[in-house]
Order: C-alpha cells, then sequence, then structure tokens
C-alpha cells in the first residue's frame, strides 16, 4: 500500500519535469495545461484497468486474470497468487470431505446433522436405518416431526453434552433400542450420534433372566435341604427311620444341585470356547451303542429301547460333548415316555442331493409335545412341565447344552411330536470316510 502511495507520488512528480521545460518554454498556462492533460490520462489508465478488475471480479477464472500495466501488474499477479492458493484448499478440503462422507458412511452409528430450525442437513445410511428415514426423501424434514418419540422433542432442543437418550422405535423384528446423543456445535447446528444396542440390552436382559433362573433353580434344594436340617436339629429325638428319609431326600436334592452346577459348567464351556482345533475323528456307530447302554440303565427295563445303527460311520468331531449333546435327546425319550413305551434310536447314511450326510434320530411314542412349546424347547430352563421335569430329575439345560453341541458340529436339532402320540428329535452330520475299515465296530 506504502509503495503503491509512493509509486504513485513518483509518477505525478515525474510529471512535473516536463511541465516545468514547457513552462520555461511557453509560459505557465501551457505547462498548467499540460500538466493536467498528463494527470488525466494518468486516471484515465487506473480507471482502465479498475474496470478490468471489476470484469474479472464477475467471473473469477484464473485463466482470465488481465495482465495489467505498472502497479496494476502487482496487483493483479497478488491475486492470481492468492486464488491459485484458494484453489488448492479448496481442492484439499474438497478431499477432506469426502473422506469424512466415506468414513462416516461406513460407521456403524449413524449421524445427523441438523440445522438451526431443527431440518436436517445431512445423515449418513446407519443414521437413516435407525430412525426409519430415507436418505432423500427425509433430507431436510424436521427431524423431531419425524421422529415422534416421547421426549424425543424436548432431548433435541436441550442437546446437552454428555446426557443420552434412549430411544425405542419399531422395527420389522420387533423393537430397536438406540442410544442417543445431541451434540451443539458451531453457533446454532446440532449433531446427533445414534448407536443401536438392540442386542446389548438383549444381553443384559437375557443375563439377568438367566442369573434369576439360576437362583430359582438353586433355592428350591436348599430350602428342602435347610428345612430337614432345621427339623433334624429342633428334634434330635427323630425316629431313625424318619432320620434315614430325610437323609435320603437331602441327599437327592444335593444331587439336583450337582447336576445344574455340572449342566451350568458345560453350558458356560461351549458357549466361551472356539473347539475347532480339538476336533477329532469321532466313531458315532459306537458312541451310539454307548447311549444305548445308558438309556437301558435309566429305564430299568420300564421301556421297549430299539435301535438300528449302520455300523462304521465316523463323523469330525469332540467326543465328549457328542457324548453329552446326544444322551440329552436319548435319556429324555426314556424320562418323558411312560412305562411301557417304545424308544428308537436310529443312525444311517443319508444320501441327500448327492452329498452324504449321517442321520441321528431318537423316536419315542411318549406324551408327544404341542407345537407352541417347540420353538421354545431348546431355551436354558425351558419346560413343558416344570414340574414334571424337576421330578425326573431335569434341570431344564439338557436341549440347551445339546443346541450348542450340534452347533459346535456345524448342525441343528429337528423336533417333530404330536401331542399323545410321541415325538421324534433328529440331527444330520457331515460324514467322515471310516479312517480303517473295521471288521466290526
Ligand atoms: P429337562 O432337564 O427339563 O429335561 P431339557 O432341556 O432336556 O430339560 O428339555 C426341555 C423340555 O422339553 C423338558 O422339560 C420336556 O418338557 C421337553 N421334552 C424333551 N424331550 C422330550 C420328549 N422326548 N418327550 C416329551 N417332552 C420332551
Amino acid at each position: 500500500m506504502q509503495n503503491f502511495f509512493w509509486h504513485s507520488v513518483k509518477t505525478l512528480a515525474l510529471f512535473l519535469l516536463p511541465t516545468l521545460l514547457v513552462g520555461l518554454l511557453w509560459g505557465p498556462k501551457i505547462a498548467v495545461e499540460l500538466y493536467a492533460v498528463c494527470v488525466s490520462i494518468w486516471l484515465l489508465l487506473h480507471l482502465y484497468q479498475i474496470g478490468l478488475l471489476l470484469r474479472w471480479l464477475r467471473k473469477p477464472k484464473l485463466s482470465a486474470m488481465p495482465s495489467g500495466i505498472g502497479i496494476w501488474q502487482h496487483i493483479f499477479a497478488t491475486l492470481q497468487q492468492q486464488s491459485k492458493s484458494r484453489k488448492k484448499r479448496k481442492h484439499k478440503i474438497n478431499t477432506v470431505l469426502q473422506r469424512f462422507y466415506k468414513a462416516t458412511a461406513a460407521m456403524p452409528n449413524g449421524v445427523m446433522i441438523l440445522d438451526a430450525d431443527g431440518r436436517i442437513n445431512w445423515m449418513n445410511q446407519p443414521a437413516a436405518g435407525h430412525f426409519n428415514l430415507n436418505r432423500e426423501q427425509d433430507l431436510h424434514g424436521i427431524l423431531i416431526n419425524l421422529v415422534r418419540v416421547p421426549g424425543f422433542q424436548e432431548f433435541v432442543e436441550a442437546a446437552r453434552e454428555n446426557e443420552e437418550m434412549k430411544v425405542r422405535l419399531p422395527h420389522v423384528d420387533g423393537q430397536r433400542t438406540l442410544l442417543v446423543t445431541a451434540i451443539p456445535f458451531e453457533d446454532d447446528l446440532k449433531m446427533i450420534a445414534s448407536q443401536d444396542v438392540t442386542r446389548l440390552e438383549q444381553l443384559i436382559s437375557t443375563r439377568s433372566d438367566f442369573v434369576a433362573n439360576v437362583s430359582h433353580e438353586l433355592r428350591t434344594p436348599l430350602t428342602v435341604i435347610n428345612g430337614f436340617l432345621e427339623t433334624l436339629h429342633d428334634d434330635p429325638e427323630v425316629k431313625p427311620a424318619d432320620r434315614h428319609s430325610f437323609i435320603a431326600l437331602m441327599q437327592k436334592e444335593g444331587l439336583r444341585m450337582q447336576s445344574l452346577l455340572s449342566d451350568l459348567l458345560v453350558l458356560s464351556r461351549l458357549e466361551n470356547d472356539d473347539s475347532d482345533e480339538e476336533k477329532e475323528e469321532v466313531h458315532l456307530s459306537a458312541l451310539c451303542r454307548q447311549l444305548l447302554e445308558g438309556a437301558r440303565a435309566l429305564s430299568g427295563g420300564q421301556h421297549d429301547i430299539s435301535d438300528d445303527i449302520t455300523p462304521n460311520l465316523w463323523i469330525n468331531g469332540i467326543q465328549r460333548d457328542l457324548y453329552n449333546g446326544l444322551s440329552n435327546i436319548l435319556y429324555n425319550a426314556v424320562r418323558y415316555t411312560p412305562a411301557g413305551g417304545k424308544i428308537h434310536l436310529a443312525l444311517s447314511l443319508d444320501e441327500t442331493d448327492g452329498r452324504s450326510a449321517i442321520r441321528f434320530s431318537v423316536r419315542d411314542n411318549g406324551a408327544g409335545i404341542a407345537p407352541e412349546h417347540l420353538p421354545r424347547l431348546t431355551e436354558r430352563f425351558y419346560r413343558v412341565d416344570a414340574g414334571r421335569s424337576r421330578q425326573k430329575g431335569g434341570t431344564g439345560l439338557g436341549l440347551a447344552i445339546t443346541k450348542h453341541v450340534l452347533a459346535e458340529h456345524d448342525t441343528k436339532l429337528e423336533i417333530t411330536s404330536t401331542l399323545g402320540a410321541g415325538s421324534e428329535f433328529s440331527a444330520r452330520f457331515a460324514a467322515l470316510d471310516a479312517p480303517v475299515m473295521l471288521a466290526e465296530d
């Protein structure tokens, strides 16, 4: 600026030299006129450059920058430099913005920007999914009008940092729970961040249900044991026969607790284990024969237990877990089939769609199960008749263990049952080639 000032002073002073010469030769009047003409030309030149600048500013294209004369050359060069660096900055900001959009789109969390009127300025796909919105149609819509949940309007309007709200919204498969944060930024913008915590909530409620169930299961035998202990303590004169029966009952309850704890441990191990490495070749035909022996002992000759076991069938698996899971199916058949009933265990090679599978099945002609119970049978502690299950020594965890064992072996439990006619529990395993051809299994 100072340069420009001195440059102008110098130019005006330069005009004085010829003016003085002309004044000496032709008198002061001509000299003043000459000076006025020089200054006017000089001003016109500046006005022309200003005109060029204004024209360029209307359409500021770098390629159309005028070159300028004198001080204007410097002004235009400075402008060109600034334009170039602005263009570079813009490009950089654009790249960062594109990266930000890509990153937020890939995020599982929802992000939404609201303007001063609460209109949606921008949202990523998860945010649209969380609030059941359409990214195109609902853009610029007022969020609190689109999401009508009690308390949500006040929460968004207050937008206090470190404050969260649980928002429950209907969803295709039930209800979705979102953890929402409203963060104010700049002067009057808000960022709405949302996180889907539906699964977490379900896990917390399953866990507390589980703790309640375990406590309930343990309380019953403990109450019985404590009751007998009190009686024995208060009345040392109890008849030996009664004492004997009390101790037997306490022992039964103790055993019930023991089997509950052992089932819980098995279940917890199965739920937490990633036992792929432990798998080995398992002789399933031999394992089924073992199961049959156990079932016959449990039945004590009260049932007609038959079998049809194809010899020499092998699978890749974990022997101990398979024994646990499959014995639950067979022992349930014995427990829930009245005396005199029939139980049949079959193990056969099945060719379906050109793939060979081993089918394990246990059929009984017991009481059967009503259809509404079937989808829930493998839930922990789910029983059709709790009293009957406990009376038979059941923990309510058997089929939950079976389900996990089968999942560990890449298969699942299939149940068909007719109330009053009996049930069939089955599973298909991927067959392994027998490692050695055995004459007898
Ligand atoms: P439980 O320890 O009570 O037997 P399970 O998980 O093994 O627990 O079985 C869940 C419920 O399924 C049982 O309580 C019983 O009501 C029902 N159930 C299982 N197998 C049979 C069967 N073969 N016939 C009839 N009901 C059965």
